[in-house]
């Protein structure tokens, strides 16, 4: 499954080649594909008739597993699976990835650690909502994803005018500017990524990574991630309880999970979970086993009930910069340095969005401008890079 605007189809489709299986392609539209290339059309808005479109391929052509590359296959791949008799998420299951607040509800009814959250509807006085958290909160859509939406509020008097806001790039979004959203209560602290794979309801962690640049708001543009974490070995043991937990509170059983938490008072508290790798290409940073396989090869290995073997992750350290975009325009150049390519410690450096298309940071956009990729011998020295690389790469928006 990979909608047309995937950032991963390229690296699935080269791990499925490397492991010397045969794929179909499910997507909006169809591909550049060779001929003989198997494709069926789906639709992301209409997981319903996009599964039932999957379970007829599978009719005349064996299917072994379906896997989707981001969130707007997640639920498809589960009611297909379901239809097909594959094992997979549950389709509910899946689908509270998709809707943080069904996340919340089922985190909540579990007794996950996570923020104090409320819904606001459009007939809500945002300010009445807010009064009754202490302190900051965060206002978000239910469905969005790359911090598309997301903002803090610190005054009781500006909860209005940022929920109207939120509900513009919501409307910008194509969507149903009146539909529930989520307020929760600011969780300070430093956050961190987790990447794993569900066995059978088991989480296998595969790597966690630190967001080393604090993320405080009001609009939360990612840059820099690096593994392995720094933080001490009790809170790690802390995160894997937590995350476990999630896991097992959404139902999710099979598959990719990446999981968002923030650390307050050494306690991890859940801001997300998705039933998908990373975002954009920041899987790229990881390498598994003797070969250096890539984060795609490891969720191909599990959705065909390839042997679970632990792989463990190469290099002693990597991490993975976004580029931040300084503004909402055109975008006109991004200036790389050669030096910049040549810095120790620099893999690769990729820039994804193209000159002339329009590009926007949080919260109005969630695309993504290009990535920085290093390794080093400690996270400490990855990040450095990182943030060096990032001092004299320039964009240039108009
Ligand atoms: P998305 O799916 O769009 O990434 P998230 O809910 O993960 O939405 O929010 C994006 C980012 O906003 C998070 O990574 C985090 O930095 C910040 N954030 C979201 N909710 C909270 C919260 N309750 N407290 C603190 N920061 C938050």
């Amino acid at each position: 499954m990979v909608p047309n605007d995937s950032y991963r189809a390229a690296d699935f489709i080269a791990a499925a080649e490397a492991l010397g299986v045969d794929i179909s392609i499910a997507s909006e539209e169809r591909p550049p594909l060779r001929p003989d290339d198997r494709f069926v059309r789906i639709d992301c808005a209409d997981p319903e008739a996009s599964a039932r479109a999957v379970a007829d391929l599978a009719a005349t052509t064996p299917v072994d597993a379906i896997v989707a590359a981001d969130d707007a296959g997640v639920e498809i791949a589960a009611r297909a699976s379901a239809l097909i008799g594959l094992p997979a998420n549950p389709p509910a299951a899946a689908a509270s990835t998709l809707d943080k607040i069904a996340m919340r509800r089922a985190l909540a009814a579990a007794e996950v650690p996570q923020p104090r959250f409320e819904v606001v509807t459009s007939d809500d006085d945002a300010a009445r909502v807010m009064s009754v958290f202490e302190g900051p909160v965060v206002v978000k859509p239910a469905d969005m994803s790359a911090s598309r939406g997301v903002l803090r509020v610190d005054r009781t008097e500006n909860a209005g005018p940022v929920v109207e806001r939120v509900r513009s790039i919501v409307a910008a979004a194509g969507r149903d500017r009146d539909r529930p959203l989520l307020m929760e209560r600011y969780v300070d602290g430093p956050e961190i990524a987790v990447e794993g794979i569900v066995w059978d309801g088991d989480v296998e962690v595969l790597a966690i990574f630190d967001k080393p640049v604090p993320l405080t708001g009001p609009a939360f543009e990612e840059t820099i991630f690096v593994t392995p974490s720094r933080l001490d070995q009790g809170v790690l043991a802390e995160v894997h309880r937590v995350t476990r937990a999630a896991n097992s509170a959404l139902g999710l059983t099979q598959g990719p999970i990446h999981a968002e938490l923030r650390i307050e008072d050494g306690v991890p508290v859940v801001i997300e979970v998705a039933a998908r790798t990373i975002g954009g290409l920041c899987g790229r940073s990881l390498r598994f086993g003797l070969l250096g396989a890539p984060l795609e090869t490891m969720v191909l290995r599990h959705a065909l009930g390839m042997r679970k073997r632990s792989l463990h992750r190469q290099t002693n350290a990597s991490g993975v910069a976004m580029i931040p975009i300084p503004d909402s325009g055109i975008l006109r150049s991004v200036d790389i340095p050669d030096d910049v390519r040549a810095l120790a410690g620099v893999t690769s450096i990729e820039i994804t969005a193209r000159a002339g298309t329009p590009v926007a940071p949080p919260p109005d956009g969630d695309r993504y401008l290009g990535f920085i990729f290093a390794v080093a011998d400690d996270p400490d020295t990855v990040e450095s890079t990182l943030r060096a690389a990032l001092d004299r790469i320039t964009v240039f928006v108009d």
